[in-house]
């Protein structure tokens, strides 16, 4: 029964439902060149951060969760970034946010539901060619709030409204695979960071 289940994942939570169809239907991801050296470096600020969370403070890193309804026949997959007795969220961004993505939150919101802790962490990083340069300046003295200058630190409670919300997005989206007809998409300026934008838009930047 449980191999029939769709599988969504936590970072798909509440992020564009057209983008997430796609993904389920396997589309093949065609990720632009400026995308990929970002998550590389994406990446390699996870591993160093990663490192430190792991051998100073004794967090797991890579935590694989799984929120299961078999109600609604689809359970939600996740990788905790660091996980002890609550959850850590690490995003690199090219500029650092003055408050968190919407979608950053509902994915640290899976987690917290999962683990059933009260709160968690977003943890927003400035990504670098050499990340080793921003995260030798971290302060972990007020550890988890943690301060620097390329970095910023959210302590975020659990939303219980917020996690109704994700869940009805993502049964919406089950509901147009099941009738194999793409939910309409954000159509706004991340499509250019999406691996479906050649769908989307056509090979020559058109939207279809
Ligand atoms: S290109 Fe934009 S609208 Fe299309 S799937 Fe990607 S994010 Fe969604």
């Amino acid at each position: 029964m449980t191999d029939e289940l769709l599988e969504f994942y936590a970072s798909e939570a509440l992020t564009c439902p057209r983008r997430i169809y796609f993904r389920l239907k396997g589309y093949p991801e065609k990720w632009p060149e400026f995308v990929r050296v970002k998550l590389n470096q994406g990446v390699m600020t996870h591993n160093i951060l990663g490192e430190i969370l792991n051998r100073r403070f004794g967090f797991e890193l890579e935590k694989h969760m799984v929120l299961r309804s078999s109600r609604l026949g689809f359970e939600i997959h996740g990788r905790i970034d660091a996980y002890r007795d609550f959850p850590i969220e690490i995003k690199g961004k090219t500029s650092l946010p003055r408050l968190p993505y919407e979608y950053h939150l509902a994915q640290l919101n899976i987690y917290l539901r999962w683990a059933e802790s009260e709160y968690g962490y977003l943890y927003y990083v400035k990504l670098d060619e050499n990340p080793h340069k921003v995260l030798k300046w971290i302060d972990f003295s007020s550890f988890p709030i943690v301060k620097g200058k390329n970095f910023k630190a959210f302590e975020i409670p659990y939303d219980e409204k917020l996690f109704k919300e994700t869940v009805k997005q993502f049964y919406m989206v089950k509901k147009h695979y099941e009738k194999d007809k793409p939910p309409e998409g954000w159509h706004n300026y991340l499509c250019k960071f999406c691996p479906y934008y050649y769908i989307c838009y056509g090979d020559n930047g058109h939207r279809l």
